[in-house]
């Protein structure tokens, strides 16, 4: 063998796990290399995905069981709970997850080492070991995943004692009474359900002029309702944030102006207990010796690939949140199985261009396809269908009464061009749409299939019936429609 392994693998997230696992299916050497001493899987299961997801499990489980018996729970989580109880939850789920993956790892026959990859050429990784030794390994390909790190905000430093990151605030020994959270994007607002549900007040600081811009705006009035009834307050347009403590009050004070403020340059103050910054990423490029493969990074750092998940040079390859968008684990799974079909010239179908997106807030939201707006700027002629989650079953049961299910379709031909989603289990809700839409089918489907009943889905149902009359209304021929259906 010309090299030591058939494909070496820089990084154990969700990229480089798929890619190490899809590679070993193939019958191929593989060597992953991971900086860190502790734990595999990156972001994905020490920082990010999971660990966010199971604190905001548990949170959704004390207000599940608040709304359901309101009696019993007069006092807020944060009298009830120690933080300390709650991040038990998520360190277990983390550890299982863990040894999961090293077990994977193991059974797949696929070689780890700990270590600092640097690319030496083409072909050699070097990796740097904890106590400073160096060894080298030569692979047919490379696959890169080093994944990304949070942005180091301007005009204030994050001391992750008062000023957290997404990663310190895994470590907060209380739930804080008062949480300002700035960002603009989707973590600010699952942090911000999450701390609101365990009883913290809840500001959000956003330096962009409107917060979730791209949702369907349905969607976003029905979520600016709940925003509302979890007393979460979002301020806009904020500029020159500054952060001191007041010793006095024993406070954090966030001072800011109003980008176009009609009151002049008015410094404007929130006192808080901690800040959560959740501004962007930036991809954990520099010093992996790009330099000495000449592989392109553009002017942000993000390595160019096309869409095999191959780079400029011929046999290394990449993938994650180090490639940008849509920077997702979802998107970076199957990211680094297609590089690996792609590297041993296994067929496969390209990742369709409509992916799914989900905001695990409380309650959670999720998306696939065109927004009616969209849908009707780019010249769609199209009916939407509702179903609010008061009027499902399952929501009345669960006391989940808060969500709506919308449906864009086209007017003549039926079939779906979006699906958006506000409500509890929205996240798994959308596949069925999304299923019936990848496979070219129309909202009919809703209707002449029996689907479990209570469930969610039925929103579906409810949603297909509620755009047929409207097409109906409209005055295309519902009824000759049903009738061509038999
Ligand atoms: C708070 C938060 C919540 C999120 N929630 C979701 C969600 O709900 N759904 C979703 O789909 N996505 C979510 N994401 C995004 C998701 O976590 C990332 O998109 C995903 O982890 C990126 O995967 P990756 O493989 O590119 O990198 P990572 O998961 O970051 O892994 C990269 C690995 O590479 C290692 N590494 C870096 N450089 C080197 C080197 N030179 N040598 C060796 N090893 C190296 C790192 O130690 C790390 O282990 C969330 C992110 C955050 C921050």
């Amino acid at each position: 063998m010309k090299y030591n392994y058939d494909v070496i693998i820089i990084g154990s997230g969700p990229a480089g796990f798929s890619c190490a696992m899809q590679s070993s299916k193939f019958d191929k050497k593989v060597l992953v290399i991971e900086a860190n001493e502790e734990s595999f899987g990156g972001t994905w299961i020490n920082s990010g995905t999971i660990p966010s997801k199971a604190l905001r499990e548990t949170a959704r489980i004390i207000q599940r069981f608040q709304s359901q018996f309101e009696d019993l729970s007069h006092e807020k989580a944060y009298q009830h709970h120690k933080m300390e109880e709650l991040l038990k939850y998520k360190n277990e789920t983390l550890k299982s997850k863990n040894t999961k993956v090293e077990n994977d790892f193991n059974k797949n026959e696929i070689d780890t080492v700990r270590g600092f990859g640097v690319l030496k050429d083409n072909n050699t990784v070097e990796v740097t070991a904890k106590d400073g030794s160096k060894k080298e390994y030569s692979g047919e390909f490379i696959f890169v995943s080093p994944g990304s790190k949070p942005l180091q905000p301007k005009g204030f430093k994050v001391d992750h004692d008062k000023v957290l990151d997404y990663t310190s605030v895994l470590n907060l020994n209380h739930i804080p009474r008062k949480i300002l959270i700035i960002g603009s994007g989707v973590q600010a607002l699952e942090y911000a359900t999450t701390f609101s549900n365990l009883g913290s007040r809840v500001s959000i600081l956003n330096e962009t002029d409107s917060f979730l811009q791209f949702l369907d705006n349905e969607i976003r009035d029905q979520l600016t309702m709940i925003l509302d009834k979890q007393k979460i307050e979002v301020f806009s347009n904020a500029e020159n944030i500054e952060i001191q403590s007041n010793g006095l009050r024993n406070t954090t004070e966030v001072r800011y102006n109003l980008r176009n403020d009609n009151e002049g340059k008015r410094t404007r103050v929130i006192e808080t207990e901690h800040v959560l910054y959740l501004g962007g990423k930036t991809p954990n490029t520099s010093g992996l010796g790009f330099e000495n493969t000449g592989v392109e990074l553009d002017e942000e750092g993000y390595i160019v690939v096309n869409s095999d998940y191959q780079t400029n040079v011929e046999n290394i390859f990449a993938g994650g949140d180090a490639i940008g968008y849509p920077a997702l684990a979802s998107a970076s799974f199957s990211e680094g199985r297609l590089a690996s079909c792609r590297m041993f010239g296994i067929k496969a179908l390209d990742v369709p261009p409509e992916i799914p997106f989900a905001i695990y807030s409380i309650p959670e939201i999720s998306s696939i396809g065109l927004t009616e707006k969209e849908a009707k700027s780019r010249g769609y002629d199209v009916t939407v269908g509702r179903a609010y989650y008061k009027n499902i079953t399952q929501g009345d049961i669960s006391n989940q009464q808060d969500g709506l299910l919308k449906l864009v379709f086209e007017t003549e031909s039926l079939k779906l061009v979006g699906i958006h989603i506000i409500g509890e289990r929205a996240s798994d809700l959308i596949h069925l749409g999304q299923a019936v839409m990848s496979l070219g089918g129309d909202v009919r489907y809703f209707i002449n299939h029996v689907l479990n009943y209570p469930t969610y889905s039925e929103a579906y149902r409810i949603a297909a019936f509620n755009g047929m009359n409207r097409v109906y209304k409209a005055g295309v021929k519902y009824k000759k429609l049903l009738k061509n259906n038999k």
